[in-house]
């Protein structure tokens, strides 16, 4: 473990939280809360729902946070932070949080690639990323990774935790591939005719996992899944090929590991993030859990499917993207994420969420990832080509 991270013995991990009003955040949050002999919350941002933020300013007794939507610099609710409490606001807040020297761990639970930033940033200093932001790497894995210092990135998406934890203790080299599971989502099984007809809000019910709206839709696409597979590309330094994406209907094994001589290594354990989340902060070592416990006796059968490509053609279009690699994930994230806006603001169908982004990924000239300003004008490129896609079909 490096710099910062080498804690006086008995001293707490000082940690900051970006997006600390999101589902990731509220978790991180009462993790904080259960370890609060070990773990001490320093500094908070969120965009908007800045009542959310004050509350948990005030229990945890922090004294620096960022608004980073600009339009809610002046909410009332600012009012009740205690008396000296400095206040950042604008994108760049979350950056300079990250930056500050009291804090030693910075958790990037911030929603999309408005994220990537952060997560740079924190990468420029030695305190530990506790990743929880998957578009950071989806769109800037190719910047990010050269930049990350032994043990200072821990994932905190669920299968990559487990991913990383197989690989504890055992020669890379000697892995044979990665088995990357995914509920399936709520409409396994479906037709393309039955998907076009899907709503928010059945999209926004997912069996196994709570969670924000953008990643319980993507979750609902199978998106979600695709973005994790290049998540894993990059962590893990393997090919699109060497990831296999299976259906484990519980979510109950959160990943495997195959290894040369046949041998598979799972993570088990409850669909619960606060535990990879925890995970994230008492690496290398094991807390007590903050969530129930699986109790194997009472738990049924474990289910395994293939996933379908053709009809969650969003795991198609982030495979092609994960091979072609360059910016051309980065075109894939933003247009997803601006037709999965628009699903949930009822401008588009379901259906249309895979054809956006594949006219987006057709109109794009890929080029090799160069610097993050160039990330910035091609994922505003792919916005507004987006949004005129998602004006052309309705
Ligand atoms: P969420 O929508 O519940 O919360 C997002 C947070 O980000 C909020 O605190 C919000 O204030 C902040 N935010 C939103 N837009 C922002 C912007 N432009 N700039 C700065 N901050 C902004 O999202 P979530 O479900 O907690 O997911 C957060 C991240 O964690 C996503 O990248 C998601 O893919 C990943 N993740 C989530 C889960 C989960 O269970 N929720 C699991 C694995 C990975
Ligand atoms: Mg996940």
């Amino acid at each position: 473990m490096t710099g910062s991270l080498d804690t006086a013995c008995g001293a707490k991990l000082r940690i900051a939280i970006l997006g600390c009003t999101g589902s990731i955040g509220v978790q991180a949050l009462d993790v904080c809360r259960q370890h609060a002999d070990r773990l001490e919350v320093v500094a908070l941002s969120a965009h908007s729902r800045v009542r959310e933020l004050v509350d948990a300013a005030r229990e945890f007794g922090v004294d620096r946070i960022a608004v980073t939507d600009p339009a809610h610099a002046h909410d009332p609710a600012l009012a009740d932070l205690a008396d000296g409490t400095q206040v950042l606001v604008g994108e760049h807040a979350a950056v300079e949080l990250c930056q500050a020297d009291d804090v030693d761990c910075v958790l990037v639970a911030i929603v999309g690639a408005a994220g990537l930033a952060a997560s740079a940033a924190v990468l420029e200093t030695d305190k530990r990323l506790a990743l929880a932001n998957k578009e950071s790497l989806v769109v800037g894995g190719d910047l990010l990774m050269p930049r990350v210092r032994p043990g200072q990135l821990i994932p905190v998406d669920s299968e990559h935790s487990a991913i990383f934890q197989c690989y504890r203790g055992e020669k890379a080299d000697q892995a044979h591939a990665i088995w990357l599971t995914c509920s399936g989502g709520p409409f396994y099984g479906w037709t393309r005719d039955q998907l076009s007809r899907v709503t928010p809000s059945d999209a926004l019910a997912h069996p196994t996992w709570n969670m924000g709206a953008k990643i319980t839709i993507d979750s609902a696409t199978l998106m979600n899944k695709g973005l994790e597979r290049i998540e894993a590309m990059h962590l893990f330094g393997v090919d699109m090929e060497f990831i296999r994406v299976v259906i484990q209907r519980q979510s109950k094994i959160h990943s495997m590991v195959e290894y040369e001589d046949g041998s598979v290594i799972a993570h088990l354990g409850a669909s619960d993030m606060r535990i990879p989340i925890q995970y994230a902060f008492s690496y290398p070592d094991r807390w007590s859990t903050p969530a129930p416990r699986v109790d194997f006796r009472t738990l049924g059968s474990l289910d395994f499917g293939e996933p379908d490509a053709d009809t969650f053609r969003c795991l198609a279009l982030a495979e092609d993207a994960g091979r072609v690699r360059g910016t051309l994930p980065c075109v894939l994230n933003a247009a997803n994420e601006v037709a999965v806006a628009a699903f949930l603001a009822g401008t588009c169908s379901f259906t249309d969420i895979d054809a956006v982004v594949e006219t987006c990924m057709d109109d794009h000239d890929v080029q090799p990832v160069q610097s993050l300003e160039q990330l910035a004008d091609i994922d505003a490129w792919a916005r507004r080509r987006a949004a005129e896609a998602i004006a052309a079909r309705s």
